[in-house]
């Protein structure tokens, strides 16, 4: 029988809220981030091959196309694991903006490993295919579920949450690439200005726009804005133009706004074309 091929969207997330505890001894960073998936998405399609080896393609963006490649190193994680003799072909069709604080890299990673549970099958459980993610990186576990959650730990422990109340969301991003773990070594501990992580649970449990908008808070957002001030500018223009609620997602550098009302995203998003040459209006994923 012929083996079929398997495509999978790959959603990219924003961070509603992101804070950072604490410095662990292993080096990483203990975090608390409320994530959601917007509409946004990678496409990974996986080809059966019969050789025993792992290719990666990738068509509008530039990503590392061997090791490097967090989707390369999810298909090895299960090969090695589970002893799989034939090899894949994955093409990635690229769309979200790489190194943007989007968690694209992450997503093609679960995507990859949905795929391949699937291709393999290896009939893997969602949370048994999140615990292969967290291997590969720290989003890689948000990113197989998808959704709305509150990711703790380094990011890997997730609680799934409610979707936020609907809105529409503008995503604009500077053609800068920023780097997590820069952003992480310029950031001090003491003396953060921690956003009210379980306010935001609240608010999205309870499905209060105007709440979850004041709410929004990233600890990393006021080390990015101070190491690229065109990401600071990006954030003024949005907030001056009227975005509902304004936040840096992830590390940065891309910035998003939330809206209520469909018109004046419009009306923001042509006030940024001018500005910002990567802006996208999305919808949450799963509402
Ligand atoms: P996060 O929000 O999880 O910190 P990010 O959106 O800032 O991630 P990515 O787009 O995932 O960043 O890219 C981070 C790095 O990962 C880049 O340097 C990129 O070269 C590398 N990378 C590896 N595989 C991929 C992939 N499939 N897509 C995008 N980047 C990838």
């Amino acid at each position: 029988m012929e083996k079929r091929k398997v495509s999978v969207k790959a959603p990219a997330k924003i961070n509603l809220s992101l804070d950072v505890l604490s410095k662990r001894a292993d080096g990483y960073h203990e975090v608390e981030m409320v994530m959601t998936t917007v509409d946004l998405a990678d496409r990974i399609e996986l080809t059966p091959l019969d050789e025993d080896k792992i290719t990666i393609e990738s068509s509008g963006g530039f990503v590392p196309l061997d090791g490097r490649n967090l989707a390369y190193q999810a298909a090895l994680l299960l090969k090695e694991e589970f002893h799989i003799t034939e090899g894949v072909h994955i093409h990635i069709s690229k769309h979200i903006p790489v190194a943007a604080g989007l968690a694209g890299g992450s997503s093609d990673a679960a995507a990859a490993l949905k795929g391949l549970n699937e291709m393999w099958e290896l009939h893997l459980s969602l949370d048994e295919l999140a615990e292969r993610g967290a291997k590969i990186g720290s989003d890689v576990s948000f990113c197989v579920y998808g959704g709305t959650a509150l990711a703790t730990g380094r990011g890997e422990h997730i609680r799934l949450l409610n979707p936020p109340p609907p809105c529409w969301v503008l995503l604009a991003k500077p053609p800068i690439g920023v780097s997590t773990a820069e952003v992480y070594r310029n950031l001090k501990l003491d003396n953060l200005q921690h956003p009210d992580t379980s306010g935001m649970m609240e608010a999205i449990q309870e499905k209060d726009f105007s709440k979850v908008c004041a709410r929004l808070g990233n600890v990393l957002e006021s080390v990015t804005l101070d190491l690229y001030p065109e990401v600071r500018q990006i954030k003024e223009q949005m907030v001056r133009l009227g975005a509902d609620g304004v936040l840096m997602s992830g590390s940065g550098p891309t910035v998003f706004g939330l809206f209520q009302h469909e018109s004046r995203l419009h009306r923001v998003y042509n006030g940024l074309r001018g500005f910002c040459n990567e802006v996208y209006a999305v919808r949450i994923l799963g509402e």
